[in-house]
């Protein structure tokens, strides 16, 4: 992309189509169209970048972006109107709302590990805003990307909206411009570099990024609830992208009395879940540079006698046996970086307060997930850690709760996005206020006279 095509689209922008409801709505429906009509190409893109099976496809990216792209509509009215604000007497007879404007001219860049979900969640937010707006969509899931840069110009405004497709030199590239707002997700390193191009004109950036979330196993139900804990478990591990999530349970941490009946409850879990045939449900791993970082965490010294389940691989499929590993070394990189990919270490403790020490002395996560039916541990673990977002007794679901804010804190990233949160992180609300040239106070002005002091 071009100077010239960058001046387009802020001249497009100043011209004031994109701030009209109905140039809002148009665009949105258009998303929902391109969302039932594309269906079958976004799966074949998703299997061909990803090896997701459609029914995956579906329910975290069409599903979850028909969702949004409703919500949105819905609720659009509302949220343009802004809200009214109360003020102090020293405001008397003025009256004030906040105005949401939108920011301008905005740049997305998303991850590959849903490209669709990435891309447009962020764009619901930026179209309802009235932004106009470019994607770089991943050079790692080329098929989605294709896909989007050929069909989002057919469904929606074309000179508001722009899909550019490249790797690093793009990003770059487009790093360069002046925009109104960066959302970017993806990992710390590039964060750095999307903060420092950001800086030069000041642009405010949203950094989605990721880490090692935790998963607290406090303690397992006695009942068929057993079950339902390794469940949500395993769905928070393998079942989604093969463990390539963001938000993904990074490792466990659980008492080491436990440990050996967790374990086999994780090796019976996955054989009812996964099946005979795991290649058949999981997601495979994006390339072979990550299929070589992720054998290459369990290649390092001490940590290949940690496997108790799992650990085979096959190159040419770029698929991952879903594998755990118990007290792999805690100074091993699999244990000191985000592990993206179907390797669950588990990590045991004496006494599961220590967990609390555990998660402290480490980067915020950017989710944290925690197994207890002990209220006091519950209320510890909330007011005694931080972390993007903290989920008891389930994983993931907080990411489908768009009701509620989605983004991180310290190394995990800032900003929030999702709901009506995306529509905020795009616009400025500006509060406006209208007043009465009656009455006026004439102390309020110099000259500063002892009539004026006495008062
Ligand atoms: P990445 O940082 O390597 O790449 C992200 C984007 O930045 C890509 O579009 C890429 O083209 C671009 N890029 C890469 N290097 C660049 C450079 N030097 N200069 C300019 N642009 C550059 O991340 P990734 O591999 O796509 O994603 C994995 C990371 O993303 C993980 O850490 C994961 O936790 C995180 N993530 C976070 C979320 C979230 O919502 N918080 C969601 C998905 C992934």
């Amino acid at each position: 992309m071009d100077e010239r095509e960058m001046e387009e689209l802020r001249s497009y922008f100043n011209g004031g189509n994109t701030r009209e409801a109905t140039w809002r709505k148009q665009q949105l429906k258009g998303l929902l169209k391109f969302l039932e009509e594309r269906e079958e190409d976004i799966f074949r893109a998703l299997k061909l970048d990803l090896g997701k099976h459609p029914v995956e496809s579906y329910r975290d990216e069409i599903g979850t972006l028909i969702k949004d792209v409703n919500v949105a509509l819905d609720n659009l009215r509302n949220w343009m109107s802004g809200k009214k604000i109360k003020l102090p007497l020293a405001a008397f007879r003025c009256s004030a709302n906040m105005v949401p404007e939108p920011l301008g001219v905005v740049l997305i860049i998303p991850s590959w590990n849903f490209p669709f979900g990435l891309s447009l969640e962020p764009l619901i937010g930026a179209i309802a805003a009235g932004c106009t707006a470019v994607i770089k969509p991943s050079e790692l899931s080329p098929a989605s990307s294709a896909l989007l840069a050929e069909a989002i110009p057919t469904y929606i405004d074309s000179e508001a909206v722009k899909i550019i497709q490249g790797g690093v030199d793009v990003c770059g590239q487009l790093l360069q411009y002046k925009w109104d707002k960066i959302l970017f997700t993806g990992s710390s390193r590039v964060a750095r570099v999307v903060m420092t191009a950001a800086a030069k004109h000041l642009t405010p950036v949203v950094l989605e990024l990721g880490g090692k979330c935790p998963c607290i196993i406090d303690s397992l139900p006695k009942s068929w609830l057993k079950e339902v804990v390794i469940n949500r478990l395993l769905g928070g591990k393998f079942g989604m992208c093969s463990g390539q999530v963001c938000i993904g349970v990074d490792y466990i941490l659980v008492e080491k009395q436990l440990c050996s009946s967790l374990i086999e409850q994780l090796k019976e879990g996955i054989k009812r879940t996964f099946g005979g045939n795991p290649e058949e449900c999981v997601a495979r791993i994006i390339n072979k540079d990550h299929f070589k970082r992720l054998t290459g965490l369990i290649d390092e010294y001490g940590v290949r006698q940690s496997i108790v389940y799992g650990g085979s691989f096959d190159e040419d499929k770029l698929f991952i046996e879903p594998t755990i590993l118990v007290d792999p070394p805690l100074n091993a990189e699999i244990m000191t970086g985000e592990i993206f990919g179907p390797l669950l270490p588990i990590i045991t403790l004496n006494n599961i307060e220590e967990s609390i020490n555990f998660i402290n002395s480490r980067p915020k996560p950017l989710a944290m997930y925690c197994f207890t039916d002990n209220n006091k541990f519950m209320q510890r673990v909330e007011t005694e850690t931080s972390s993007g977002s903290l989920l008891f007794n389930d994983t993931i679901v907080q990411y489908a709760a768009d009701t509620a804010p989605f983004g991180g804190v310290g190394e995990s990233g800032f900003g929030r996005y999702h709901g009506k949160f995306t529509f905020d992180t795009f616009s400025h609300e500006k509060p406006v206020l209208k007043r009465s040239l009656f009455p006026d106070f004439w102390f309020r002005y110099p000259p500063w006279t002892n009539k004026k002091l006495e008062l």
